[in-house]
């Protein structure tokens, strides 16, 4: 498993077990070049998901796609790798519970924001302003103006 620290290819398992559900395994990893440790997740191949574009076209679930937008989402934000896998699995188990296993790819970046939006408001607003396409900037502006106020006044506490 590559690092994602330094990109060196090999690692050591350090711990091993079961997520609280049972359908994963998540192992703790240490990069043997430079010590540092991430997570990964190994599941049980399971039906494919399909994500239903704007234009109607269907196309797997991609778990790495939605993880890539979420990291950059977090972008130097105090956000854990663990806590974006998470919001990841979440997701596509709230998919997997539907019984066409279908969902539009509307929906999963709405499901992103919410997560997001309980995480981290800074990420919230990067993400959703790329994927919700706020359909006017004023709309866009109303959100942040709130974030920013929240935040104004967390300061002052
Ligand atoms: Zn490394």
């Amino acid at each position: 498993m590559r690092c994602l620290h330094c990109g060196y290819k090999e690692d050591k398992v350090v711990d091993s077990r079961a997520t609280q559900q049972g359908s994963a395994i998540r192992r703790r990893r240490e990069c043997l070049k430079c010590g540092k440790r991430f997570t990964t997740y190994e599941y049980i191949e399971e039906v494919s998901l399909m994500a239903i574009k704007k234009d109607g076209r269907h196309e797997p679930f991609d778990r790495k796609k939605i993880l890539s937008g979420v990291m950059k989402a977090c972008e130097k934000r105090p956000i854990s790798m663990e806590k974006m896998e998470e919001i990841v699995i979440q997701i596509e188990r709230a998919i997997q519970k539907k019984s066409d296993r279908e969902v539009s790819s509307t929906r999963i970046g709405e499901l992103v924001m919410e997560k997001l939006k309980v995480l981290d408001d800074v990420a919230y607003v990067r993400f959703a302003s790329v994927y919700r396409q706020f359909k006017d900037v004023g709309q866009f502006m109303e959100e942040l103006k709130g974030i920013l106020s929240k935040e104004g006044s967390r300061r002052k506490k």
